[in-house]
C-alpha cells in the first residue's frame, strides 16, 4: 500500500519513512520527484526498481540549501555564481563530488561529478531539512512515461511500488529543471528545462555551451563517455569462472574464491547497490581483467546488465 501523506503529520512521515531507507514521492516546483536517502545504496537501488529504469544514469540529488550543497561538491567560478543567482529554483548543477560526500555511487553512477539542485517548493525545503541529508530524485512516473505533476499522477503511475506520496499540490513550473554542467572549462548547458536559457546568459554575461549529441554506446572521442563511469581494465561478461590472470566479480551463493561478490544471497537489489562500489574496487588491484558472471536479465538486472554491457563495449 502506498500512503497518501498531507499537512504537518504527512511531513514528519515522509522524511521518517526516507530516513527508514524506503521510498517517498515529493512534491517540487518542478515535478514530483521518487526520492530516497542519496547516502543509502539499497534505498537508491529501489528507486530504479520502482521506476522500471533500464539504465543506472546518474541521478540528482537535492537539498535545503547552497550550504548543504557545498558539503557534497565543489562550488566556485561559475557554479557558485549560478546557485547563489538561482538557488532556490529549477536549475540543477553539475559539480565535482567531494570525496567525503557520503553518496552512494549508484546515485552518481560512478562518476567523480555530482548533478545538485535546491528546490524552492517550501514544502520540499522543509522535508529536506526535517530529513537532514540529500535525497536523490529523478521524476516521480514509470520508466518512459510522462513526469507527473499532480500526486495524483504519480500514484497513477506508481502506486504499490513506493512507500508514499507526499501531496504538495500541482508543481508549478510542470518541467523539469535546467541542467548546466560546472565540471570543465566553461559552463555547458546539458538539458533545457525550468530555468530559461537566457536568465542563465544574463547572469554568466555569455552565451551558454550547448551538449553535443553523444552516442554513448560507441563514442567516437574522448571525454564522450564523461557522463559514464567505465572501468579501465577489460570486462568479461558472462563468466562461469576467471580466465587465468582475471578478477572474478560473482553473484549468487556458491562462489567463496571468487575476488567479490555483488550478491551472495542473489539479490538483485544489493547486487546494484553495490555494483559500481565493487567494480572501481576490482579495478583497483591487481588483475588482467574483470570477469563478470552472468546476472539474470530481469527487473534490476535489466540496468545491471546494461551497466556492464557498457563497460565491455570495446573502447577507443
Ligand atoms: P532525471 O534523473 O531523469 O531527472 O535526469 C537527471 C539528469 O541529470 C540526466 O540527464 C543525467 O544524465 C544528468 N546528470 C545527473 N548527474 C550527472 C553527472 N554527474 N554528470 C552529468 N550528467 C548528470
Ligand atoms: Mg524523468
Amino acid at each position: 500500500m502506498t500512503e497518501r501523506l498531507e499537512g504537518e503529520a504527512g511531513l514528519s512521515r515522509a522524511a521518517e519513512l526516507l530516513r527508514a531507507g524506503e521510498l517517498v514521492a515529493i512534491p517540487t516546483e518542478t515535478v514530483y520527484g521518487l526520492a530516497a536517502d542519496a547516502r543509502n545504496g539499497t534505498a537508491v537501488a529501489g528507486i530504479f526498481e520502482a521506476k522500471g529504469r533500464p539504465r543506472f544514469n546518474p541521478l540528482i540529488c537535492h537539498l535545503p540549501s547552497l550550504e548543504a550543497a557545498s558539503d557534497i561538491g565543489v562550488f566556485d567560478g561559475a557554479a557558485l555564481a549560478l546557485a547563489q543567482a538561482f538557488w532556490p529554483g529549477p536549475l540543477t548543477l553539475v559539480v565535482p563530488r567531494r570525496a567525503s560526500s557520503g553518496l552512494s555511487p549508484l546515485v552518481t553512477a560512478g562518476l567523480q561529478t555530482v548533478a545538485l539542485r535546491v528546490p524552492a517548493l517550501p514544502l520540499a525545503q522543509r522535508l529536506l531539512t526535517a530529513f537532514g541529508g540529500p535525497l536523490a530524485a529523478p521524476s516521480a512516473n514509470p520508466s518512459g512515461k510522462i513526469s507527473p505533476s499532480t500526486a495524483e499522477h504519480v500514484a497513477t503511475g506508481l502506486a504499490g511500488r513506493i512507500a508514499a506520496v507526499l501531496d504538495g499540490g500541482p508543481a508549478g513550473v510542470g518541467v523539469e529543471s535546467t541542467i548546466v554542467d560546472c565540471t570543465g572549462p566553461a559552463p555547458r548547458l546539458l538539458r533545457p528545462g525550468g530555468l530559461p536559457v537566457e536568465a542563465l546568459e544574463q547572469a554568466l554575461g555569455a552565451p551558454l555551451n550547448r551538449a553535443t549529441p553523444t552516442n554513448d554506446t560507441a563514442p567516437s572521442a574522448p571525454g564522450q563517455l564523461s557522463s559514464h563511469y567505465a572501468p579501465a581494465k577489460p570486462v568479461l561478461l558472462n563468466a562461469a569462472a576467471p580466465p587465468p590472470g582475471a578478477l572474478f566479480l560473482a553473484f549468487g551463493p556458491g562462489h567463496e574464491t571468487a575476488t567479490a561478490n555483488l550478491s551472495p544471497s542473489g539479490d538483485l537489489r544489493e547486487a546494484a547497490a553495490n555494483l559500481f562500489t565493487l567494480l572501481h574496487r576490482l579495478d583497483a588491484m591487481p588483475g588482467t581483467a574483470i570477469a563478470v558472471a552472468p546476472i539474470p536479465n530481469h527487473g534490476l538486472g535489466l540496468a545491471i546488465n546494461d551497466r556492464l554491457t557498457r563497460a565491455a563495449a570495446p573502447r577507443g
